[in-house]
């Protein structure tokens, strides 16, 4: 009988192979007691076991694939500068000194500690790395219960095809398999902002989290389907649904290799009109990936990377160097550079507020608000992007912007490290465009008046439907309520478009909405004429747009502003993309 498990699908695409379990949980952890003549050597053990932990981690860094787009080794830092804390093994050592506890044990009593502080905590940031503490003592337990294990504990060359699944997975262990060809990896743990999650889409292995006892359900070498768009895996599925899924994964592999036809290719819809079609970034090395689709440009450049897994935040001259860097790929094109959204789900530890934690952090000090409060994190920033634009096509963009008082006080704030570039004798575009996303409710209804202040906008989806729809973005719970498609949404954005018209300015779409393709038209015929999309959604948006008729849509559109539900929106959606309009 087949059985279907539902997670989070965190990265697309379809896989089928037999799955290699990797059991590495805590069940089995030894707890007993020593004798004090043996408390020295085991203080030796444990210490020996955290040594060898940063010898694996060191040579994982060193195996990183050239190839790999993303910057893998700060993740591993990460690690790293865990091992190196005292607060791992100081109370450990602790334990076996005046407990006389085995070192296992005494870790697992200091694990348990520290993940109980990190589940304490309301930031949903801080929570998840309570998964960094345990990627990381897991890594010690084994050492411990086996002390000469090979460099990485996957086996080599048995993974060429298999789906891997897993308790959680380290960003480590996600690279190596990467490197050892497995097809696919399924967690029972983890969410759609852990960092593996952000790698598997980075490295385009399809990936489903969050499958809770999936280990009761399948075992070695089990064949399964994993379909990493859906979020779902299926055991012992019968021929018809392994045909069925067969088909639709050579469908999509030919898809996706067909359309880089697509690169050069206008972005121009049937009736002529050009659409602006740019890629979101996250990292400096995703730029190469810009080139590969063709982008016009980078529309969303998120830079709360830069501040990630650090203590302190980079200085004027560490930002200065990033976006020239950046500039120097682009050649040319536009670099759309977000000011920092630190804060709620974001992932980064840089210049994170010290001090009182936030009960709901979606709606605190995240964003520009921070940025105002803490100068020491924005005046650098703002004054290496205005350093960069001397360089390059650069645009300024500011997040959650929720009133014109937050806009008039960047803007007296770059006049005034304006003049003083300008005192120094430091060049920089005097007319560096400054725009703003539109991602709060109370901005998207104001939008004209923002518009009148502004050189552009850009609607951020993700945040902006979190926020209409009061429902926290990485809740499990509430994501059914997520619903790009409820005409709530969707006449903010077409007010927020109508605003950048009538200003004659741009108003683009840089959330995750605009990169999914069945939205495409429906966003055309609102009135969308730039788009910003993850690279790997990119062209597949393209080849809709050519495909596509605005005038046939306009009408369409108008119907779904005044839909009922968004069950009727799929419907008049659907209408659209089924012909050729
Ligand atoms: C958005 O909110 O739509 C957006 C693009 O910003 P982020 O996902 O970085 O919050
Ligand atoms: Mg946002």
């Amino acid at each position: 009988m087949t059985i279907a498990l539902h997670g989070s699908g965190v990265s697309r695409g379809i896989a089928i192979g037999r799955i290699h379990i990797l059991d590495r949980g805590q069940t089995d952890i030894p707890e007993y007691r020593i004798e004090s003549q043996q408390i020295a050597g085991e203080i030796t053990r444990l210490h020996t076991a955290v040594a060898t932990a940063r010898q694996q981690l060191r040579s994982v860094r060193e195996h990183i694939p050239a190839t790999t787009t993303v910057d893998i080794s700060s993740f591993i830092d990460a690690h790293l500068l865990m091992l190196e804390d005292a607060v791992l093994t100081q109370e450990a050592e602790r334990l076996i000194r005046e407990q006389q506890l085995n070192a296992e044990w005494a870790l697992k009593q200091q694990r348990d500690a520290l993940v109980a502080v990190f589940e304490a905590m309301d930031d949903a940031y801080l929570r998840t790395r309570k998964d960094d503490v345990d990627h990381v003592v897991n890594r010690i337990q084994r050492i411990l219960r086996k002390p000469s294990p090979a460099a990485h504990e996957i086996p080599d060359s048995k993974l060429i095809g298999h789906i891997i699944l897993a308790d959680d997975l380290t960003p480590a262990d996600t690279v190596l398999m990467q490197h050892q060809g497995i097809a696919a990896f399924a967690t029972e743990h983890g969410g759609l902002t852990s960092h593996t999650a952000i790698l598997a889409r980075s490295l385009g292995i399809p990936a489903v989290v969050g499958l809770h006892e999936a280990r009761r359900y399948i075992h070695q070498d089990d064949q399964i389907i994993l379909d990493g768009t859906r979020g779902v895996i299926l055991i012992d599925a019968d021929a018809r649904s392994l045909k069925v899924y067969q088909d639709r994964q050579e469908r999509e592999s030919k898809y996706y290799s067909g359309l880089i036809r697509l690169r050069e290719a206008p972005a121009r819809t049937q009736d002529g009109t050009h659409i602006e079609l740019l890629a979101n970034i996250e990292l400096p090395r995703d730029f190469d990936t810009v080139r590969v689709v063709g982008a016009a440009g980078v529309g969303l450049y998120r830079t709360e990377f830069l501040f990630m897994n650090r203590e302190q935040p980079p200085d004027e001259a560490e930002h200065l160097r990033t976006y020239l860097e950046v500039l120097d790929k682009l050649n040319g094109l536009p670099l759309t550079i977000r000011t920092l959204d630190l804060g709620a789900d974001k992932q980064v530890d840089g210049g994170r507020q010290k001090g009182s934690v936030q009960s709901n952090p979606a709606l605190g000090l995240r964003a520009i608000r921070l940025c105002l409060k803490e100068p020491s994190l924005f005046l650098p920033q703002l004054r290496a992007i205005l350093r960069a634009s001397a360089h390059g096509n650069v645009r300024l963009m500011l997040p959650m912007i929720s009133n014109t008082q937050e806009i008039e006080q960047v803007l007296v704030i770059i006049d005034e490290l304006k003049a003083d570039l300008d005192a120094a004798g430091i060049p920089y575009n005097k007319k560096l465009p400054i725009g703003c996303m539109i991602e709060v409710p109370a901005a998207a209804i104001c939008a004209d008046i923002i518009a009148s202040l502004l050189d552009f906008l850009s609607i951020g989806t993700n945040d902006l439907i979190q926020y209409t729809m009061a429902i926290d973005r990485v809740n499990d719970e509430v994501n059914y309520l997520y619903d790009p498609l409820h005409p709530a949404v969707l006449r903010l954005i077409s007010s927020v478009l109508r605003a950048g018209r009538e200003a004659n300015i741009p108003a683009a779409m840089c959330g995750e909405m605009a990169g999914d393709k069945r939205n495409t038209r429906l966003l055309l015929g609102l009135g969308l004429r730039e788009f910003s999309v993850h690279p790997a959604n990119l062209l597949e948006v393209k080849e809709t747009i050519t495909e596509s008729n605005i005038d046939h849509l306009q009408t369409l559109a108008q119907q779904a502003l005044f839909a009922r539900s968004s069950k009727e929106v799929d419907m008049i959606m659907e209408q659209m993309n089924s012909g050729l309009f």
